[in-house]
């Protein structure tokens, strides 16, 4: 029969096999496996002795801290679920998060104490009153193991084309997890850098990968980028998985190319599309070899992935840059027709369709999200538009809901952007569809000049024009000092679109 694994696996198979092994660094601490399984059971007999069980929901509202790995192996050994808020949304925000997921116990971060009066049900803040918390209780694990198709956590959607959503993740879809971390060339003896919020899936997925593998992970609780590469260097971290905003103001530090990276075993990156001129220069800054990871919350994160020897910028195989890569062994993609459902020939534009054990049963109190995600027969609609190539290569356009309908041509904003990335007095660009009354919509650029240069619309116009077709160019251009990103470092398109489409009568989405 096959060994079906449970996430609470983890910390119990490598606190009897491993118990002394570094698990987490946050916080100038480190926590062991062993101390990791004792503080987990722990909180769960906090959180039993609150009167939760199988299936409740608990709160977390933090930045990357060791307490979050308490919690969710805590949770998942009374067989309840962690449900984490992302802290940048507003208190009200939060507040309704946390009724919608109904966990009668949030954790809270001490930096942000003042929410705990301001949140449904009980909330317990980190620091003192949260280490009293847990030692009022027996490190005894209820032992709680259930089934496959157990929701452990319950991670939120980036809210990059709308409200965030509660996706519902279970054992089952985090059951590739060791497959995964092999994959990602993680191990035992590596030391794996997570700077990406524990609220999103490319948090939580990247740490429970490393912790499948038995390694440490090093938590990072502020995102800033010179600080990072410090880190990648005293560390001496061995992987990472770094989103492509961040991994570009992490090349542009000073002297960032010109540290000791010796340890370092591969920078694995993801989540939002990636310029050529991005992946270049973190070749040579890092000198590592690069993967490139594309997934959604829905599909437990990746689900495809680039190759370091299809990152070759002078290669004859250099169009695979462009590429997000092929899917994993476990996974089915497709691409269809959007309107008619039909499947596209290998070359041919549509939207993509995942079908895989990675797939989340649906949204949490959202059954008419859930039935538009869920295509029937195992399948699921990513909202990507994109192509596969006859090798089985996933070329990504960009997402449905972000392509620009100018006359009867289609533009994918993404082809404009990387044109535009290439001229050297931008160091950030973002292409939207503004509302035109002969064309429909119309290409607009968005543009970050580089500090000390400022590039006439004109000439941006021209150079556009010298490498575009002519229904791609744009037709105007915005200067902005920084483009509007959340912390998945996505460019947030519909707060760019919202002025222009101010009573159009379009809802932006
Ligand atoms: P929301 O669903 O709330 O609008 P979101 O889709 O940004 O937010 P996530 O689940 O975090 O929330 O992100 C998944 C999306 O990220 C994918 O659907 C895709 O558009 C984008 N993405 C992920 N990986 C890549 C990649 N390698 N290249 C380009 N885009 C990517
Ligand atoms: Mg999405």
């Amino acid at each position: 029969p096959v060994v079906e694994y449970r996430v609470v696996s983890i910390v119990r198979d490598h606190a009897r096999e491993r118990g002394g092994a570094p698990a987490v660094t946050g916080d100038g601490r480190t926590v062991t496996y062993a101390e990791l399984d004792a503080r987990s059971s722990r909180a769960a007999q906090g959180l039993r002795a609150a009167g939760l069980g199988a299936g409740s929901r608990v709160g977390y509202v933090g930045k990357n801290a060791p307490e979050f790995f308490d919690l969710l192996f805590g949770a998942a050994k009374l067989g309840a679920v962690l449900a984490p808020v992302n802290w940048r949304l507003t208190a009200e925000e939060i507040a309704a998060i946390i009724a919608d997921s109904g966990a009668a116990v949030t954790v809270v971060d001490a930096e942000f104490a003042a929410l705990a009066s301001r949140l449904p049900g009980r909330a317990v803040v980190t620091g003192e009153a949260y280490e009293e918390w847990l030692a009022a209780r027996p490190a005894s694990d209820p032992g709680h193991t259930g089934t496959p198709d157990d929701v452990v956590v319950q991670l939120y959607t980036s809210g990059t084309t709308g409200v965030p959503k509660g996706v519902q993740l279970t054992n089952a879809n985090f059951a590739i997890g060791e497959r995964m971390a092999r994959r990602w060339r993680l191990d035992g003896s590596s030391v794996s850098l997570v700077p990406m919020p524990l609220f999103h899936i490319g948090g939580t997925g990247w740490a429970l990968a490393g912790l499948y593998a038995g390694c440490r992970q090093v938590l990072v609780r502020d995102l800033d980028p010179a600080a990072l590469v410090d880190t990648v260097e005293r560390e001496r971290v061995t992987n990472a998985f770094i989103v492509p905003a961040v991994l570009q103001f992490m090349c542009q530090v000073p002297d960032a190319g010109g540290r000791d990276y010796s340890a370092l075993r591969a920078i694995t990156y993801g989540a939002s599309p990636i310029t050529s001129e991005v992946l270049r220069r973190a070749l040579e800054t890092f000198r590592a070899p690069l993967f490139q990871l594309y997934g959604m919350t829905e599909t437990t994160g990746a689900i495809v992935q680039l190759e370091p020897e299809d990152h070759d910028p002078d290669g004859p195989r250099r169009h695979l840059m462009r590429s997000a890569g092929r899917p994993y062994d476990w996974v089915e993609l497709k691409i269809v027709d959007p309107a008619t459902g039909a499947e596209r020939a290998p070359g041919e534009p549509g939207e993509l369709l995942v079908r895989s054990s990675q797939n989340t049963p649906g949204y949490w109190n959202r059954p008419a999200e859930t039935a538009a995600l869920l295509a029937g027969d195992g399948w699921l609609r990513t909202g990507d538009a994109g192509h596969l190539d006859a090798e089985g290569y996933l070329f990504l356009t960009d997402r449905i809901k972000d392509m620009i309908v100018t006359g009867a041509e289609n533009v994918y904003p993404i082809e404009v952007e990387e044109v535009l990335a290439s001229h050297p007095d931008i160091v950030d660009v973002a292409v939207i569809g503004v509302p035109d009354e002969r064309w429909g919509e119309t290409v607009k650029a968005v543009v970050v000049p580089r500090p000390g240069a400022s590039p006439a619309e004109e000439e941006i116009l021209r150079y556009a024009r010298e490498r575009l077709a002519g229904f791609k160019r744009p037709r105007s251009v915005d200067f902005v000092e920084a483009l509007p990103r959340n912390p998945s470092g996505k460019i947030l398109k519909r707060e760019l679109r919202a002025p222009y489409w101010e009573g159009m009568g379009r809802t932006i989405a």
